[in-house]
């Protein structure tokens, strides 16, 4: 038996998710037929707003509802450490793992020549502006442990060497070609803490 047109459109749209193949698109999509109208709106909606409400933080670049974001704006935390991750997710990690109580800069990616990803392509000279204000002591360099992780590390600490600030790079304790987004909070909280010079 052929859906009908919406059914196959919502199908097709679910599908284009990550993780989600041709079978959980249409589960997804019949329990969406039999649950309540109210839910589907709140649902509907939630998506809608997600675009609309949250923005980029000026001085992190991570995502947040106002700008400069809650971490930013908390005096408590400490100004004069900035780790460095590659993604917002990357920064939730670190966030969960408790291990880090300073702020972050998002670069929004890694260096990836193949990719087209150059250092104008990610938030390098904004780095370089902060840590020009003077008030930063240590960069902490949290970019992935992969092989472009590595050289986006690498290159930022070629670039910022000359502002005299500490340069630390993330142990690892995580395999080699992980991702911070998806190592557990106790494996990410001691990759920090054991974090090393950059030579
Ligand atoms: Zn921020």
């Amino acid at each position: 038996m052929r859906s009908s047109p919406p059914i196959q459109r919502l199908v097709a749209a679910l599908r284009r998710l990550p993780g989600i193949g041709e079978k959980s698109a249409t589960r997804l999509t019949f329990h969406l037929l039999s649950t309540p109208d109210a839910q589907v709106h709140e649902l509907a909606e939630a998506i809608l707003r997600l675009k609309q409400e949250i923005v980029l933080c000026a001085e992190c670049f991570d995502l947040t509802d106002a700008s400069p974001c809650a971490i930013c704006r908390d005096p408590r935390r400490d100004a004069s450490q900035i780790c460095v991750v590659e993604e917002p997710a990357d920064l939730a990690a670190i966030e969960s793992s408790g291990g880090h109580g300073g702020r972050y800069h998002v670069l929004g990616g890694a260096l990836s020549p193949i990719d087209g990803i150059g250092p104008d392509e990610l938030r390098i000279a904004d780095l370089e502006r902060r840590v020009a204000r003077g008030d930063v002591r240590e960069v902490i360099l949290a970019t992935n442990p992969t092989a472009e992780g590595d050289a986006t590390a690498h290159y930022l600490a070629d670039r910022l060497r000359r502002s005299g600030v500490r340069l630390t790079r993330i142990a690892y304790g995580m395999p080699l070609g992980g991702d911070l987004e998806y190592a557990d909070p106790v494996t990410v909280g001691r990759s920090l803490a054991n974090r090393r010079e950059m030579e």
